[in-house]
C-alpha cells in the first residue's frame, strides 16, 4: 500500500508572527520555518502503518519555494522513502495545493493520501477535503486512530460531541488530528540517510497545474491588545457592569 502525505512548510508554532510594516501579510524573513505540526502527526502515522507492514512506500510531497526541501528532508529522516518539491514561488492557496495533489495522485496512484487537518499559518483547514472533493474519494478528517483491514480504512474522527468511527473505502483521504500519535525527533543517523533519499523536484505546470493564487488579501492586522481587567467590589456592582457597560446581560 502506498501513502502520499503532504507537508507544507510553515511558521516554527514556538514563534510569535508579526505582521509586515505596510499591513500585506505576516514577516517570514529571517524567520525560523518547520514542518507544519499536523503534518508531521500525518508522517508519523504513515512511518507507523509501514513499520506495521500495511504501508510498503510512503511519498512526501510538498509545494513550495525551494527551502520547501528541508521540511521535505525531515518527513525522510522520519521515515518517508522518497520526496517531491512542486517548486513555486507563489503562495498556493488550498484549491491550488488540492489540485496539484490531485494531479500527484494520479502520477503516483497512492491507495491512502494522510494531510494535517490544518496548516497552522492560515488556519485554512480546507485542502483534504477539497482533494477528496476533487477526486471523489472518501474522506475521514479529524482522524484520532486509524485503522487498516480489507480494503478498508476505519477512521475514529474528532467531532464536536465525541468520537465517530466511519469506514472509508480504500483509495481514501485522511486528516490527521492532534491526538493521532505522538511523533517522533529524526535520529541523526536516519537524518544522514535522509540526504541519499530521491528528492525529485516538479514544476506545477508539469503537473498541467495553475497555481495563480483566486483570494487577495485586502489587509493583515494585529488582533488588538487586551484590555487590562479589573476586581469587582461585589456581586451587585459585577451584575451592574455586566448589564450597563459590557451589555451582555
Ligand atoms: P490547510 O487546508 O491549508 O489548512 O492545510 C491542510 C493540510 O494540507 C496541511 O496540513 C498539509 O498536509 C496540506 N498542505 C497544505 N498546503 C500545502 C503545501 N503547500 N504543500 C504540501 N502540503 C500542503
Amino acid at each position: 500500500m502506498k501513502v502520499l502525505v503532504p507537508v507544507k512548510r510553515v511558521i516554527d508554532f514556538n514563534i510569535k508572527p508579526r505582521v509586515k510594516a505596510d499591513g500585506t501579510g505576516v514577516e517570514t524573513a529571517g524567520v525560523k520555518m518547520s514542518m507544519n505540526p499536523f503534518d508531521e502527526i500525518a508522517v508519523e502515522e504513515a512511518v507507523r502503518l509501514k513499520e506495521k507492514g500495511v504501508a510498503t512506500e510512503i511519498v512526501a510531497v510538498s509545494i513550495g519555494v525551494q527551502q520547501s526541501q528541508d521540511t521535505l528532508r525531515t518527513a525522510l529522516a522520519m521515515g518517508a522513502d522518497r520526496a517531491i518539491l512542486v517548486l513555486t514561488d507563489v503562495a498556493v492557496e488550498p484549491l491550488g495545493v488540492a489540485k496539484v495533489l490531485k494531479a500527484l495522485v494520479a502520477k503516483e496512484s497512492p491507495d491512502l493520501v494522510i494531510l494535517g487537518k490544518q496548516a497552522i499559518d492560515d488556519d485554512m483547514n480546507a485542502t483534504g477535503q477539497m482533494l477528496a472533493g476533487l477526486l471523489g474519494w472518501a474522506q475521514g478528517t479529524f482522524a484520532s486512530r486509524i485503522e487498516i483491514a480489507d480494503g478498508r480504512a476505519a477512521v475514529t474522527r474528532e467531532i464536536d460531541g465525541g468520537l465517530e468511527t466511519v469506514s472509508l473505502a480504500l483509495p481514501a483521504i485522511v486528516t490527521a488530528d492532534l491526538r493521532l500519535n505522538e511523533p517522533r525527533y529524526a535520529s541523526l543517523p536516519n537524518i544522514m540517510k535522509a540526504r541519499k533519499k530521491p528528492l525529485e523536484t516538479l514544476a506545477p505546470a508539469d503537473l498541467g497545474v495553475d497555481v495563480t493564487p483566486r483570494l487577495t488579501i485586502v489587509s493583515v492586522a494585529e488582533p488588538p491588545a487586551r484590555k487590562a481587567g479589573v476586581k469587582v467590589a461585589s456581586a451587585e456592582d459585577l451584575v451592574a457592569r455586566l448589564r450597563n457597560e459590557a451589555k451582555v446581560i
